[in-house]
């Protein structure tokens, strides 16, 4: 196997990274490209044995950089910060190409926010601070303790930017991490590894390590020494990390699927509400957060249609490393059948494309599909494709908007296009969701909190929300006596 192969002209190395050191496996698995189908490298394929080792030396380097200062531990965040900046064209470049979202995206959006992940958690932790408070002349002092050994584990549709939600704030609270990336897009976890060593991050206090979740998922989330596992991916797997993290009642974070409503009331700007819907096609669909309901009210449903059909066709689909491109290809073949067989099923169940409804005539593309005449308890609205496939259905009045919105087990977001300040307020109060757009969709700031309700997921992430997360927090309850200087 190849130590380093060659990606886009970027040199990255297939191996785990573990105690500081490059680790090669006996067993590799294949990395292909979405773009073209092209076999990119043989990757190191860990398992049971690499994860014990990983975790060992998140354990070893704990002590050490727990009793970091805060001050030292944010000033090397910002130095992976600026390795980031500094390599931000190679980094996007390689993420395109192994997960084939949009190069113009990773350039200008995505890595610019890997980025600024490491700087705000670094400068959130120097301001983390619980006013003391007293109690019968009683002390209460509550602290953020480092909580130890992080599993995180991650998907492949935007793979730096969900690490780094959960890399940076764990770190930056002093704990140790075991990253495993997912197999279908691992190399800029490897760049990140190198990244962190060249900014002075120390032996083993980040590890990555890589493979098939099946082989090394249930050594990780089931190890004893592991103090948190935190999870970004779909429902099932993330039944069976809680099934194996129970073991040892080890606390979760799990950021989970979707299947998000978008309303669009009779009063809403309706180019505005076309923008936003067309928009839930960004990254070939395969966003957790997409509004993939459209729930549009019945007197206006014919007209945005109309001007969603112009515009959603002018979309154009093809190489995502191609500025003018707008819809990039599926990850992967799977994905491919899996998003074709929910829209053929749908079809047969009585399901009308009014536009799309198929594969592209070659590659991993899916054209953008629009179905309508779906039935509320049909599976193409009840779950989540992940792809380029949007619902329509109508609606008339507030109460039977939000009956369909909530009527699915998941509670990721929800986007409301209405031009009545009141309604936004009523509907939003009344939707179950970890994060309500009004006018708007993908606005996120890391000082809010975001998750999802119901199977969208257990816990938040942001802020204080994800120190909370990563550390044991603890209150020191002092009595003003007792003191041999009776001070
Ligand atoms: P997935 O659940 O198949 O895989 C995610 C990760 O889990 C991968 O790294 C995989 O190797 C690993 N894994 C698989 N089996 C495992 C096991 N038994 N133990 C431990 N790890 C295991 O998900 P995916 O297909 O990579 O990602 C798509 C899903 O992620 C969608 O459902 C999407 O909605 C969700 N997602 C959620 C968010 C969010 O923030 N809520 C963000 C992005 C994606």
């Amino acid at each position: 196997m190849p130590e380093r192969i060659t990606v886009a002209g970027v040199s990255v190395d297939t191996r785990h990274w573990i105690g500081g050191r490059r680790v090669a496996s006996d067993g590799t698995f294949a990395d292909y490209s979405p773009i073209d189908g092209s076999v990119l490298g043989e990757i190191a394929r860990g398992g049971p044995a690499e994860a014990e080792a990983a975790v060992a030396a998140a354990r070893e380097a704990f002590p050490a950089w727990a009793a970091t200062s805060r001050g030292a531990r944010a000033r090397i965040l910002h130095a992976i910060a600026d390795g980031v900046e500094k390599r931000l064209e190679e980094l996007a470049i390689v993420e395109t190409t192994d997960n084939g979202a949009l190069l113009r995206s990773h350039r200008r959006g995505v890595m610019p926010r890997v980025a600024h992940n490491f700087r705000f958690f670094a400068d959130w932790l120097l301001t983390l601070e619980h006013e003391d408070f007293d109690t019968r002349g009683h002390t209460n002092h509550v602290s953020w303790d480092p909580a130890g050994p992080c599993v995180l584990i991650t998907p492949w549709n935007a793979p730096l930017m969900l690490a780094t939600w959960k890399v940076a704030p764990a770190l930056a609270a002093g704990n140790t991490v075991v990253l495993k990336p997912a197999e279908w897009s691992p190399l800029t976890a490897s760049l990140l590894a190198d990244i962190a060593a060249e900014a002075g991050l120390p032996a083993g206090v980040l590890n990555v390590v890589q493979g098939y979740g099946s082989e090394i998922g249930d050594a990780l989330t089931s190890h004893p020494d592991v103090r948190r596992v935190s999870f970004t991916g779909s429902v099932p797997t993330a039944r069976r990390i809680a099934a194996s993290a129970a073991a040892n009642l080890t606390p979760l974070s799990l950021e989970l699927g979707g299947k998000s409503p978008l309303l669009v009331f009779a009063d809403a700007d309706l180019d505005l509400a076309v923008d936003l819907a067309v928009e839930q096609y960004d990254n070939a669909g395969q966003v957790c957060l997409a509004g993939t309901r459209l729930l549009v009210e019945e007197q206006v449903a014919e007209e945005f249609t109309r001007r969603f059909v112009e515009k959603a066709t002018a979309l154009r689909q093809g190489d995502p490393r191609d500025e003018s491109t707008d819809v990039g290809p599926t990850i992967h073949p799977r994905q491919l059948e899996k998003i074709d067989g929910f829209v053929q099923r749908a079809v047969a169940a009585g399901a009308r494309a009014v536009i799309g409804g198929h594969r592209k005539d070659d590659g991993q593309y899916y054209a953008p599909t629009l179905l309508t005449d779906v039935a509320q308890d049909s599976e193409i609205v009840q779950e989540e494709v992940f792809g380029p496939v949007l619902t329509l259905q109508t609606f008339t009045g507030e109460d039977e908007a939000v009956r369909l919105a909530n009527d699915t087990r998941f509670g990721l977001a929800a986007t409301v296009a209405t031009g009545d300040r009141e309604r936004a307020e009523r509907v939003s109060a009344r939707l179950v969701a970890g994060t309500v757009w009004v006018n708007c969709f993908f606005v996120r700031d890391l000082r809010a909190p975001f998750g999802g309700s119901r199977q969208s997921g257990v816990g938040r992430e942001g802020g204080t929300w994800s120190f909370d997360f990563y550390c044991d927090l603890k209150n020191t309850v002092t009595a003003p006596k007792g003191w041999n200087d009776h001070g």
